[in-house]
């Protein structure tokens, strides 16, 4: 098992909210797992099914087809989608769900097959072919096998754009570069034209996305080349995921220069031991960390920083653990994302000796995640009484708060009825470790 301190909103095996959909009409419904490539693939694959005729629907029960989008990144993500298959085989008998699809990064994994076995899947698709679900749900076999070209999120009022897909890191505990191959950088002019088209169809917020964006590169253009121009294009921009040995300076610097770039880095670190890093295989010492870090809060003081850290990876010392609390403390973080090592089949790190116990690791991550905490809490703390301009992500709830986010990437809970994706002036009134609250909205910015 592994946790983190953020955590997405748990998915209910199926929603209680009720969808509202024709009863003649084909049906599917859409469950996303993991992080915010699977999010972006999603919206691809509901493209496809919207235009093969299907209605979208939320529960399980009013679908005729249900796509798994899953993540394989740790063994709980598979603990979980195997409890939504054992729901789905029970519907199916009872001649609810007629077809059952996998798709994502499990489905790239050796792991499809034995699931085959246990669960009724009619298709499994990995990352790399997920157009081949078109031809399944009844459209024109396409041709794509390059996915970033495919369509993705259009006229929401935020997005994410995909710059390159794949990881060329072989980091020691992690499947990603198995399930999704070596990294390809799509075109500068490609992306460019995307934002446009986004932005022209009334977008304001990119996010580029990739398993690691900083290393982009195409035709001797760097990330930062490609983060300027999308800055001159669109009038909110962030990024992530970033590896801190792609990390330049001059990318840094353009966070804290650029007005429509959010001032918020995500730049994860796994360990604040060397011997840890090297083991990793991560490519750089934890002091190369701290420098990027001391130029990112030169370049952008007011802004946000967060990280992801593994604790109780094989070989972990109580010293190395130590290292990493020290890192914590010196870098401040305003959030970390903290997993405790979880093997993954097929990995280094999954057949390496001196494991970690669990309790010890249990013992860590709680140490870990207190010293993040109470800096964020020390950190947000200096926010309380100014005048912050939010942009709102998510509109208002019953309680009639909306869920923002300010230029220096904290996240606001804000007194509005304002729509998301339109921005207001409001003061901040109290902070917690991970969010603002900011009272009722003075002035729509
Ligand atoms: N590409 C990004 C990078 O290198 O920083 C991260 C991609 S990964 C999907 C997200 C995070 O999951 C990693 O940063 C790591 O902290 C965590 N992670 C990956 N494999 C893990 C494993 N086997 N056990 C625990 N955490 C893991
Ligand atoms: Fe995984 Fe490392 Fe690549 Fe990130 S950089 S996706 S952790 S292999």
């Amino acid at each position: 098992m592994s946790s983190t301190t953020k955590t997405t909103t748990p998915i209910p095996l199926s929603s209680k909210r009720a969808g509202r959909f024709d009863p003649k009409a084909k049906t599917a419904c859409i469950r996303t797992f993991g992080c915010q490539m699977n999010v972006h693939d999603s919206d691809r694959i509901r493209r496809m099914i919207q235009d093969a005729g299907y209605a979208e629907v939320q529960r399980y029960e009013d679908a005729d087809l249900v796509i798994l989008n899953t993540c394989y990144v740790r063994e709980n993500a598979v603990d979980r989608v195997k409890g939504h298959l054992g729901e789905l085989n029970r519907l199916r008998r009872e001649g609810r769900v007629k077809r059952v699809a996998l798709t994502g990064c499990i489905g790239a994994a050796e792991e499809s097959a034995a699931l085959r076995q246990t669960y009724e899947i009619d298709l499994v698709l990995g990352t790399h072919n997920t157009y081949e679900l078109a031809e399944f749900v009844g459209l024109p076999t396409m041709q794509e096998t390059y996915t970033p070209e495919l369509p993705g999120t259009e006229g929401g009022h935020n997005a994410f754009v995909t710059i390159m897909t794949g990881c060329n890191y072989q980091c020691s505990y992690c499947i990603v570069p198995t399930v999704r191959g070596r990294m390809v950088c799509r075109p500068m002019e490609s992306v460019i034209g995307e934002v446009e088209n986004l932005v022209a169809g009334g977008t304001g917020y990119i996010t580029l996305l990739g398993q690691t964006v900083d290393a982009w590169r195409h035709e001797g253009k760097r990330f930062c080349d490609l983060l300027e121009a999308v800055s001159e294009s669109a009038p909110r921009v962030w990024f992530t995921t970033s590896h801190p040995s792609n990390m330049e300076d001059r990318t840094l610097n353009a966070i804290g220069e650029r007005d429509t770039i959010v001032k918020r880095l995500h730049l994860p670190v796994q360990s604040g031991s060397d011997r840890m890093l090297k083991v990793m295989h991560r490519g750089y010492k934890a002091e190369k960390y701290r420098r990027k870090i001391e130029v990112f809060r030169e370049a952008a003081p007011d802004g946000t920083l967060s990280t992801d850290i593994i604790v109780g990876h094989p070989g972990e010392t109580e010293e190395d653990h130590e290292q990493t609390l020290r890192l914590v403390e010196d870098c401040a973080f305003d959030s970390a994302y903290i997993f405790k090592f979880s093997p993954r089949r097929g990995t280094e790190a999954a057949s390496l000796p001196e494991t970690v116990p669990d309790a010890v690791v249990q013992r860590r991550f709680l140490e870990v995640l207190r010293q993040v905490e109470q800096n964020a809490f020390t950190r947000n703390q200096r926010k309380v009484g100014g005048e912050e301009e939010i942009y709102i992500r998510h509109g208002s709830t019953e309680d009639g708060k909306a869920i923002g986010e300010t230029w220096s990437g904290h996240a606001v809970h804000v007194n509005t009825d304002a729509a998301p994706g339109t921005y207001v002036k409001a003061r901040i009134e109290s902070a917690g470790p991970h969010v603002l609250y900011a009272g009722e909205t003075g002035t729509r910015a």
